[in-house]
């Protein structure tokens, strides 16, 4: 008998929890250069040339680590929904008769549960599969420390885009939820109406989703970024009073709240802030 089988929730934690560390890290990296002050940074966030990123390559190793743990955690969560059995690679005909903690078994692969979820969710289209696999064997550069595995912070945000948008796909409610969402549940985003949006080092928690946003922003373009929010093309928009009294000069504008189906009111899908629909006019 198979024993201490994980919870898939176990995984989807895993998952939101890597993947905030992941975007926490990139903030950190590129308050060193205050990067949203220096235009000139602009071009050299996506050249894989650049000094800045071969100086830092550690770091943007880290990093590379947190996203991949990220997405393959999400994949063993939707794969073990079905049933965590499909995550073990060791065949049925090596297990033993007697009890074996689940732990204590081969776990397939990145690439091998990339298949398995292809199969049995969603196949991931081309792009993404050649993207995750450049992830794959950077995160193995860095892990082996062979090579320096050249990437960016684009790079970085490009993967993580690609897994938001087309991989992940938590509903509630019959309501897609995004990844923000989550790490509000989680605890990372205390959201307090007393704060400033700084790019200092104390940050408080509503500047950092701010950032975080405006990284989707700068490297996809304001227009698809409000996928990675489950905020669908056609609906209306309105201002988010929260994030408009934070945003500074690091987003144009704070619209990215929308109306709730059920009551009367607004919801922020960046803060999650709710207000009453009158509330939203003031502005
Ligand atoms: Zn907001």
């Amino acid at each position: 008998m198979i024993t201490d089988i994980p919870d898939s929730e176990f995984f989807l934690d895993r998952c939101v929890n890597y993947h905030f560390l992941a975007l926490n890290n990139l903030l950190n990296i590129l308050c060193k250069f205050e990067y949203m002050e220096f235009e000139d940074l602009e071009c050299e966030l996506s050249d894989p040339e650049s000094e800045h990123w071969e100086s830092l390559d550690i770091e943007l190793g880290n990093i590379i680590l947190l996203l991949f743990n990220s997405i393959e955690n999400y994949l063993k969560y939707k794969i073990s929904v079905i049933t965590p059995y499909l995550l073990i690679e060791t065949p049925p005909k090596d297990w033993k008769w007697s009890n074996k903690a689940f732990h204590e078994f081969y776990i397939h692969p990145f690439d091998s549960l990339l298949k398995i979820f292809a199969v049995t969710n969603v196949e991931p289209s081309a792009h993404v599969k050649q993207i995750f696999e450049e992830l794959r064997v950077s995160r193995n550069l860095y892990i082996h420390g062979t090579k320096a595995a050249k990437t960016t912070p684009y790079k970085i945000i490009e993967v993580s885009y690609l897994f938001l948008t087309e991989l992940w796909s938590e509903i509630v409610d019959n309501q897609k939820i995004s990844i923000f969402q989550k790490f509000l549940e989680h605890g990372h985003l205390e959201i307090e109406e007393e704060s400033e949006a700084k790019a200092g080092e104390i940050m408080d928690d509503h500047s950092k989703i701010i950032f975080f946003y405006s990284f989707y922003q700068k490297a996809i373009g304001k227009k698809k970024a409000f996928k990675i929010l489950a905020i669908q093309e056609s609906v209306k928009m309105h201002k988010c009073l929260l994030c408009e009294s934070q945003i500074g000069r690091v987003l144009k504008d704070s619209y990215f709240a929308i109306e709730s189906k059920i009551d009367e009111v607004i919801i922020c899908k960046l803060c999650q802030s709710d207000y009453y629909m009158g509330e939203s006019q003031l502005i």
